[in-house]
């Protein structure tokens, strides 16, 4: 019997770690003794293990990820029986094991033999062991839901997507009936579904999956206990790949939300024709992660955003926006700052969306008084200091409504030279005093002055 430790660093994860779980259950299978921890803990230092894996998971958690490898490296015999698996390992692996001395693990473990030569397990198709969770003091999201996939990859390569990397063939079924099942017999019963495809719309046989979808319970108007069951593919679907017929497919099960991505301006029409196509099929719930600090303007982000409310108000229909901030797929942090955007205006829509709780709800009116009435007006809020950002209601009638009259009465010149000096997110008195005119000094002396918003308060949100 071996002596297996699995380790999920300490960083923020809505989902339970599908991999190291898997792996669980094979090592149980195996005979083997299987111990769950989330971070360094440092109540198991001294012991000893004959193999230790730890997951990751995007790049910009590295520190984290590195510290968590190196805090165990005494509790193996050779740095080898240190096992590195998930997504930044394998975007990142020779870094990883150059740095660590571990044994990284590219990808998915669906091919048998990879974790043992003697086994001809595939791993990726083990049921995973939710029982493990239970074993930590850590709080996953979506506990009453089953975790599965019913396609694995995408057949597209977008440039900024580590899809084609982490998942490179695309396999277009899965059958959903025998992990549910087998879920449900190990696990109990769940009242929701989460699958994590990347991209469902892309299968030739969604027919087939939405069957068993239906049989599995999950038909529209579904509920169990009296409360309505929900279908969500949370890594969201292809609008490109979206036709009546996908879409009334779509509209037989319990979907909700319908998550649609719009991370390109010039995929408006087809984004628009998407969003038409769900309310006539009667899906009126829309969830739409919207891409920026990628090669987006602020103004192309501020129309793409504002679409939505509009959206809702013509077609019925109720859409949340899910800003999410473009970083490189090798980047060590999240301090990326996209070509037409400054740490100002990033900093700036991070203190918007604290107001708003990370997301952008339907309404019109509540969009228009959080981002501006036009994307003129969204350049002003965003630049403003991060506190009259976040309390704008408290500070309008002192603070923020001085900052925003000298603002208005900028000319041409002191706007360039106020932007470019607001741009860095520090402002220093040094900086006021350099000032050209008493207005920009004025203007200029509200960012010293005014609280700055809590860094946790931003950072959660990118989680
Ligand atoms: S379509 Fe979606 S999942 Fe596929 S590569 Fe592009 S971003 Fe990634």
């Amino acid at each position: 019997m071996r002596r297996i430790l699995l380790v999920e660093p300490n960083f923020h994860n809505k989902y339970p770690p599908l991999g190291l779980m898997k792996i669980s259950t094979y090592h149980q299978r195996r005979g083997d003794y299987v111990r769950f921890v989330k971070g360094c803990d440092t109540g198991i230092a001294g012991q000893q293990w004959d193999r230790i894996y730890v997951s990751s998971l995007f790049t910009f958690y590295w520190d984290i990820t590195i510290r968590t490898v190196r805090f165990y490296s005494q509790s193996v015999a050779s740095q080898q029986d240190i096992w590195i698996g998930g997504v930044m390992a394998t975007l990142m692996g020779d870094e990883v094991a150059a740095l660590t001395g571990g044994t990284v693990v590219r990808g998915l473990l669906n091919e048998p033999g990879q974790l043992d030569s003697d086994s001809r397990v595939v791993v990726d198709e083990l049921t995973p062991d939710y029982s493990m969770l239970d074993t930590i003091n850590y709080q996953y999201g979506l506990q009453d839901a089953y975790l599965g996939y019913a396609t694995r990859g995408c057949p597209n390569r977008c440039d900024f997507c580590a899809v084609s990397q982490i998942e490179p063939n695309f396999i277009d079924y899965l059958p959903l009936k025998r992990q549910l099942k087998s879920l449900e017999m190990l696990f109990g019963e769940r009242h929701d579904l989460v699958l994590m495809d990347n991209s469902v719309l892309a299968s030739d046989a969604l027919g087939r999956i939405v069957n068993d979808l239906v049989d599995l319970g999950y038909e529209r108007g579904a509920k169990l206990n009296g409360r309505q069951r929900r279908v969500d593919f949370n890594q969201g679907t292809d609008v490109r790949l979206l036709t009546p017929e996908k879409m009334a497919l779509l509209a037989r099960t319990a979907l909700r939300p319908l998550r649609l991505a719009f991370d390109d301006s010039r995929l408006r029409p087809v984004y628009e024709a998407g969003v038409r196509l769900a309310a006539e099929n009667g899906v009126r719930h829309l969830s739409n992660y919207i891409l920026f600090n990628y090669r987006d303007t602020p103004q192309d982000f501020y129309d793409r955003l504002r679409l939505n409310p509009v959206l809702n108000e013509t077609l019925g229909t109720q859409i949340y926006s899910f800003p999410m901030k473009y970083v490189p797929l090798n980047a060590k942090d999240r301090s990326y700052v996209g070509k037409h955007w400054t740490p100002r205006l990033l900093r700036g829509v991070q203190c918007i969306l604290v107001a708003t709780r990370g997301m952008v709800g339907p309404h019109l009116d509540f969009f228009e008084a959080a981002f501006g009435h036009d994307s003129d007006e969204f350049l002003e809020i965003a630049v403003m200091p991060e506190d009259y950002i976040v309390h704008r209601r408290a500070h309008a009638p002192n603070g923020a409504g001085d900052w925003r009259r000298d603002f208005h009465a900028l000319t041409s010149g002191e706007r360039v030279e106020f932007m470019s000096v607001v741009a860095a997110k520090k402002i220093t008195r040094r900086d006021v005093g350099a000032a050209s005119t008493g207005r920009l000094k004025r203007l200029l002396s509200h960012y010293v002055d005014a609280a700055s918003v809590d860094q946790s308060q931003l950072t959660l949100l990118d989680d």
